[in-house]
């Protein structure tokens, strides 16, 4: 099967690296991926407490009790921004097939 792929403006062809996954252990909850995303892709959920297992609760402030999840991970198109902004190295990503 051939890989999704876009073309820049002047033509080029490059393939879109998507966002697959997020490490929940590295997240910090601050947000900055979600303010760049421009397909509401992203979402701040409670942290698990599969999440927790490693991590004193009193540690945490409040944002940190969240953690950021693909919600819509369909609507990616693969832009990398949020990884760009990402502080903590949380963001995974691969090229799919269309
Ligand atoms: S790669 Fe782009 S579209 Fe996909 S989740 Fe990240 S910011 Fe959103
Ligand atoms: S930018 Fe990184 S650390 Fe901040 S909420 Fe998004 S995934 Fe978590």
């Amino acid at each position: 099967m051939a890989m999704i792929t876009g073309r820049t403006r002047g033509g080029v062809e490059w393939t879109p690296q998507f966002a697959v996954a997020i490490d929940g252990r590295k997240c910090i909850g601050c947000g900055r991926c979600y303010k760049v995303c421009p397909r509401e892709v992203l979402d701040l959920v409670e942290r698990g407490e599969e999440l927790m297992a490693d991590i004193d609760e009193d540690d945490l402030d409040d944002d940190q009790m969240m953690v950021m999840s693909l919600k819509n991970a369909a609507d990616c198109i693969g832009c990398g921004s949020c990884g760009r902004v990402c502080p903590k190295g949380c963001y995974s990503y691969a090229s799919a097939e269309a």
